[in-house]
């Protein structure tokens, strides 16, 4: 296959990233203003990508038609394996599919009850209404620990978010609740039935012991997972270079994502990522050939 397409949308020449949040998740900006901010930042292809909630899409696509860049439909799952929380991100899915909307139904179940026990947690420490505050900062229906992190600020126990995941809400702290998330195996089905990408999320960030951590990646590829994020903006840069390489050795597609939150996070940027390197396939090479699935889709502010 040569890099011409008869129906290309020149993507070769725009600027990607495909990992970031809006309030309908644990952003801090709306999906319109998240999408013109991207826009602003010179993005050109930009995957909403929200943690097991695709509510934002909708508003998403209808400013990225405004402004006539891209927007691919994304969603972050949220997995459990072998005792260790990691993020499958899906890229370019049928939103309406309904076998991923009944899991990402089930996660978020799971999550309002666990956010309910992470207040009542944290009330054993004297934190008053920690749920309600942080279900008052959440404004859509995901409740995260981004969202107690918040509370924890504005009522001046911790000074900053990180200070309040180290203090309160990270593993073995006061106001960890454990997870069962998904299946690793039912996050990729729920992804490729619904017609999309499967990308491993940030995978420097993982504690998995290096054995383990192979482990997971062959798991993920049985499974049906495709890609990894290559560039993210959790990354260092020798994680970056680390995972193109393995990338390359295991023929994983290559993904690129800022993990953008909002313009209150500093280390994670719109727009400052750096290019994918040589010898690493982008998961968006067939899209170039085949057209977004979103141009024809970005009708209406709703659906
Ligand atoms: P949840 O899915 O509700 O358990 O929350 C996970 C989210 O919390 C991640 O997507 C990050 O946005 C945030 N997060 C997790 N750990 C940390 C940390 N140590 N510092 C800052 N934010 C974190
Ligand atoms: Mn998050
Ligand atoms: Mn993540
Ligand atoms: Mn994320």
């Amino acid at each position: 296959m040569g890099n011409t397409c008869a129906n290309s949308v020149s993507a070769s020449a725009l600027r990607y990233d495909l990992h970031t949040h809006s309030i309908r998740s644990d952003g801090t900006l709306t999906p319109a203003d998240l999408v013109t901010r991207a826009h602003a930042a010179g993005i050109g292809v930009l995957a909403l990508t929200d943690h097991d909630v695709t509510d934002g899409i909708g508003e998403a696509l209808f400013t990225a038609n405004q402004l006539g860049m891209s927007l691919i439909a994304g969603v972050e799952i949220s997995v459990t394996w072998h005792g260790h929380t990691v993020h499958i991100v899906g890229l370019n899915i049928d939103t309406t599919h309904v076998l991923l909307q009944q899991g990402l139904a089930r996660l978020r179940a799971f999550r309002e009850w666990r956010a309910v026990e992470i207040g009542r947690r944290l009330q054993k420490k004297r934190i008053d209404k920690a749920y309600e505050g942080a279900r008052r900062l959440a404004q859509g229906e995901i409740v995260g620990r981004m969202h107690f992190a918040r509370f924890l600020m504005d009522q001046g126990y911790v000074r900053g978010h990180q200070q309040a995941f180290r203090q309160f809400l990270a593993r073995g702290k006061p106001g960890y609740v454990p997870a069962q998330w998904a299946e690793l195996s039912e996050a990729v089905t729920w992804i490729r039935s619904a017609g999309g990408r499967a990308v491993v999320a940030h995978p420097g960030r993982y504690t998995m012991k290096p054995g383990e951590l192979r482990e997971f990646f062959d798991t993920f590829q049985e499974c049906g997972g495709e890609a990894i994020e290559v560039i993210s903006g959790s990354h260092t840069a020798e994680a970056n270079r680390h995972y193109a390489l393995l990338a390359q050795e295991r023929g994983f597609l290559a993904s690129v994502g800022s993990d953008f939150h909002g313009p209150e996070k500093t280390w994670m940027t719109l727009g400052r990522l750096p290019a994918l390197p040589d010898g690493c396939i982008p998961v968006w090479r067939e899209w170039e050939c085949s057209g977004l699935r979103t141009e024809d889709s970005a009708l209406s502010p709703q659906s």
